[in-house]
């Protein structure tokens, strides 16, 4: 019997490459190489736009049948920052004191191989192919502009004919420790800009004009003191946020003709895109009355809300995790986006990985028996999911 690379020796090959977003550097290749070695059929895909760098991406799959387990993730990373700031080289791979340091060792190169090393392990196993199949699905597009990565690559999947039936994101889902936290959803965001036109005048004849400062004032306050709901069974409450107030006026004896402000909307799954708008113009409607100009211009929009309703899958994944850490995982909506938002729209998604505390920071770090604990999750995954 042949033993199977572990979480570590993979992370280590994977965070010895330099792939800050766009580059590559040789880190698709490990996994190309390790997943051909169990079996897998692996599509390595570029992607381009103009005005874009081009991004490799790499799609592997190992069954024909259902179901259909995929493992998604990003190999690309945020840049290092000050070098010398390290304690151990942001590439090297470095295991000090049981902790592997590395830019992407939780964000998420960590992630990816425990995934790898557990879809190994269980493939050598049970001496083969799975009673379904398994994919991953890897981007190197994730942490810049993310539009040669993980959009056109499920396009690029569906269009050949690939279904997935669940999928897990190996982002650095836990707060605390491991199994803390699986990440079912996220809040959708959607930014705009209020503006009400006024008329220019001589701050002496003020009957003269139409100030629109003090009108979208009260227009703020209107739209800030209304609560868009109450929460909802998976979510927080929605939430509305103005972030500035622009009159452009360097006069102070002229009264403006404009006044702007922009604002951000996080919004839960008693919304849609365009519902959330129809009701924030709705209320503006009432708040301007006859008598104030004012409209929205709404920002192309760059998240949608989604979430995977606790049942099977998530009970499924939390058993693999309660047997491992003894924990009971908070599901979770909270924080930024991610690229499950784009999976949501194909398949029932959670993201659940490492310990997100260092991730983005100097000295980025994981436990390695983090690495073990989370290998041995997916293994509990993925034996459970092919019963
Ligand atoms: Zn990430």
């Amino acid at each position: 019997m042949t033993s199977t690379p572990t979480a570590l020796s993979i992370a280590q090959d994977l965070l010895r490459c330099p792939s800050v977003t766009p580059a590559d550097a040789g880190a698709l290749d490990v996994l190309e190489t390790l997943l051909k070695g169990a079996g897998f059929t692996v599509h390595r895909v570029t992607f381009s736009e103009l005005g874009t760098a081009d991004i490799d991406n790499l799609y592997a799959r190992i069954g024909d049948g259902a179901p259909h387990l995929c493992f998604a993730g990003h190999t690309d990373v945020v840049p290092p920052g000050e070098a010398s700031a390290w304690t151990h080289g942001a590439f090297a791979g470095d295991v000090a004191d049981g902790l592997l340091y590395g830019r992407g060792a939780v964000d998420m190169k960590g992630g990816i191989a425990c995934a790898v090393a557990a879809t190994l392990d269980y493939l050598a196993a049970i001496g083969g192919k799975p009673k379904g199949s398994i994919s991953f699905l890897i981007t190197g597009d994730e942490e810049d502009v993310a539009v040669n990565g993980t959009v056109k690559l499920l396009q690029w999947a569906a269009e050949r004919g690939e279904q997935f039936d669940h999928c897990i994101v190996g982002e650095p889902s836990n707060v605390e420790a491991i199994g803390d936290t699986i990440k079912i959803g996220r809040r959708g965001s959607q930014s705009g800009m209020l503006i009400v036109d006024g008329v220019q005048g001589h701050v002496a004849y003020p009957h003269r004009a139409a100030n629109p400062v003090p009108d979208i004032a009260r227009l703020i306050t209107a739209l800030n003191d209304e609560p868009l709901d109450h929460g909802s069974a998976q979510f927080q409450p929605s939430n509305l946020e103005f972030t500035s107030v622009d009159v452009g006026n360097a006069a102070t004896n002229v009264i403006p003709a404009q006044a702007r402000a922009k604002f951000n909307i996080r919004f839960n799954d008693h919304h849609t895109q365009e519902t959330l708008k129809a009701l924030v113009e709705q209320r503006l409607a009432v708040a301007c009355g006859n008598r104030i100009r004012a409209r929205i211009e709404w920002l192309p929009a760059n998240a949608d809300v989604f979430v995977t309703k606790p049942g099977a899958f998530t009970d499924l994944v939390g058993a693999a995790i309660a047997e491992v850490t003894g924990r009971k995982p908070n599901l979770n909506t909270g924080g930024g986006t991610s690229d499950a938002r784009f999976i949501a729209k194909y398949c029932p998604v959670v993201e659940f990985g490492l310990v997100g505390q260092t991730m983005h920071q100097i000295d980025e770090r994981t436990p390695v028996s983090d690495l073990d604990k989370l290998t041995a999750i997916y293994r509990g995954v993925l034996e459970r999911y092919f019963k």
